[in-house]
């Protein structure tokens, strides 16, 4: 196992995509196998230093940003163990990258839907942080692809734990009512009754330290139909979604749920992922794609898996629905090759990169925000989101994932006073979307950042519950130290 405390080596593990700064730590483990891992909690434990997993830190809430004791990264750990065809299983250790796997996953004629954007995090990273991303408005979150995981706990105890196991009973769970929301990621996971597995899904590295993580997979699909299209109209917009939306069959419902609908429609309307791009997103994308149409409301990207069988049907399918819905079908874009979906991903693409460009020469930090409201307040929410915006003359875009009622907002300051107006618009949509029955972060995590916001969605009670069930895992609460509860919980008798 290496081991580095030389200051200098230990600077790329200081910090994440998040740019948090002031990280710094004493110590680098970088081991090989998960019993040096338990060897080195056991260690800390016994000495109470505090220790941070690092996965491949494109976090973006400062969750793998050390500050003090050891830093654990899982580089080592890489290893795909199996891909079976046949009971649609893998078997991967923590450090895996996620377009690795992927790849690996395409080449057997299988298909694993969690995709976060970002292919360069771990596998490990996705299921501490229950990462999601477009496609989850169909599939779910990673959450809903982990059938087992071997964990070791803060005291070097190593636990082997299947989905379907449920809970010690006698373990005291936070008694907060997740928000009615399609996608949330704040907090620690409750439900009743509820598998042990849940628990560590989405902990952010507080509890234990994944070490080996099955996941299930589906059958490739056959081919996929997507499309770009535009809309003059914000209401026409919001009414074709609501009309997806209804038609779709959401979340957990396979390839297969194609082909035996209890509808008379042979081959209905299911969108996997549903995706805006508001009037200002468009015009960034411009800069890339200049045959982008520049005067409209905002624009959906959608895609659906096909058949063979399926695709011309589902093509007049979608066209009708949107000519009812009096999109721009002139200017619209659609697809069923390979190559044009790749053009519509980097259409995509060029979203954050023009955003990212525009940051670095403004010389500030980009603002985003992160939170879902359940579906009846969407609406509302998102003129919130746009009258605010307008009002304070900051630029912005807006854009995301539509179908599960959750956007991001970047708000992209030129100068310092508007970052300070910035962040307290922040606050404002933070405070809005909990007054609405929403949550503070959908889909990035709590981490470091975000803490606060999480005290503002639970409350004082809440937030000593969650605590009282990290002491129960980690006693000396020497794990993930600073992420998502504050230590003043953490030290509260
Ligand atoms: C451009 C960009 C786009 C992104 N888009 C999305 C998106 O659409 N959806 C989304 O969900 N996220 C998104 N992210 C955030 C990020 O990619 C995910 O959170 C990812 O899951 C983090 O994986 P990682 O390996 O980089 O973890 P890290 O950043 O290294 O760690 C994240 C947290 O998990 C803990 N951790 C890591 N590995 C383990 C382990 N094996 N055991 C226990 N704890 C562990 C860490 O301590 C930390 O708290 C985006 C990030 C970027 C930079």
């Amino acid at each position: 196992m290496l081991t580095k405390s030389d200051t200098d080596e230990l600077v790329p593990y200081l910090t994440d995509a998040s740019n948090m700064p002031g990280g710094h730590a004493e110590k680098l483990f970088i081991p090989e196998n998960e019993s040096e891992i338990a060897e080195i909690l056991r260690d800390a434990n016994d000495k109470k230093i505090s220790v941070t997993v690092s996965g491949a830190r494109t976090g973006t809430v400062g969750g793998a940003v050390p500050f003090g004791g050891w830093v654990i990264s899982l580089e080592k750990l890489n290893k795909i163990k199996s891909i079976d065809e046949q009971s649609l299983r893998a078997v991967v250790e923590p450090g895996v990258i996620l377009g690795d796997f992927q790849k690996a996953v395409e080449a057997e004629g299988l298909f694993y839907p969690p995709d976060p954007t970002e292919w360069s995090c771990q596998i490990g990273g996705t299921v501490a942080t229950n990462a999601s991303g477009a496609r989850s408005f169909k599939y779910g979150a990673t959450r809903e692809f982990v059938e087992r995981l071997r964990i070791v706990l803060p005291n070097g105890e190593v636990r082997h734990i299947k989905r379907g196991e449920q809970l010690d009973a006698g373990l005291k769970m936070p008694t907060y009512e997740r928000p009615n929301v399609r996608k949330n990621v704040s907090g620690f996971f409750n439900d009743e009754p509820m598998d042990e597995i849940d628990l560590f899904i989405g902990s952010e590295g507080t509890l234990g330290i994944v070490t080996e993580i099955e996941l299930s997979l589906l059958p490739k699909p056959e081919g996929f139909f997507s499309g770009i299209v535009f809309f003059a109209d914000n209401e026409d917009l919001l009414n074709f979604v609501d009309a997806v939306k209804s038609a779709s069959f959401g979340t957990r419902t396979f390839v297969s749920a194609n082909l035996n609908a209890d509808t008379n429609v042979r081959f209905p309307i299911d969108a996997s992922l549903i995706e805006y791009f508001d009037a200002n997103a468009l015009k960034f994308i411009s800069e890339k794609f200049p045959e982008t149409p520049s005067v409209m409301a905002g624009a959906i990207f959608f895609e659906q898996e096909t058949t063979n069988e399926s695709e011309d049907a589902l093509l007049e399918a979608w066209n009708n629905l949107l000519e009812k819905h009096n999109a721009d079908l002139d200017a619209s874009w659609f697809t069923t090759t390979e190559q044009d979906r790749e053009k519509m991903r980097a259409f995509r693409h060029a979203l954050p990169v023009s955003v990212n460009e525009r940051v670095v020469r403004n010389k500030q930090k980009k603002i985003g925000t992160d939170m879902a409201v359940p579906d009846e307040a969407f609406p509302g929410f998102l003129k919130f989101y746009k009258n605010t915006l307008d009002a304070s003359g900051i630029e912005y875009v807006i854009f995301g994932h539509i179908g599960d009622c959750h956007l991001h907002a970047n708000l992209l300051p030129k100068d310092d006073a508007e970052a300070v107006r910035a962040r307290h618009l922040y606050g404002r949509f933070v405070a809005q979307s909990i007054m609405l029955g929403g949550t503070v972060s959908a889909e990035h995590g709590i981490g470091k950042l975000k803490s606060k916001y999480l005290y503002v969605m639970m409350g004082e009670r809440y937030m000593n519950e969650m605590a009282e069930l990290k002491r129960a895992f980690d006693p000396n609460g020497i794990l993930g130290r600073g992420n998502m509860i504050d230590e003043k919980f953490l030290t509260a008798s």
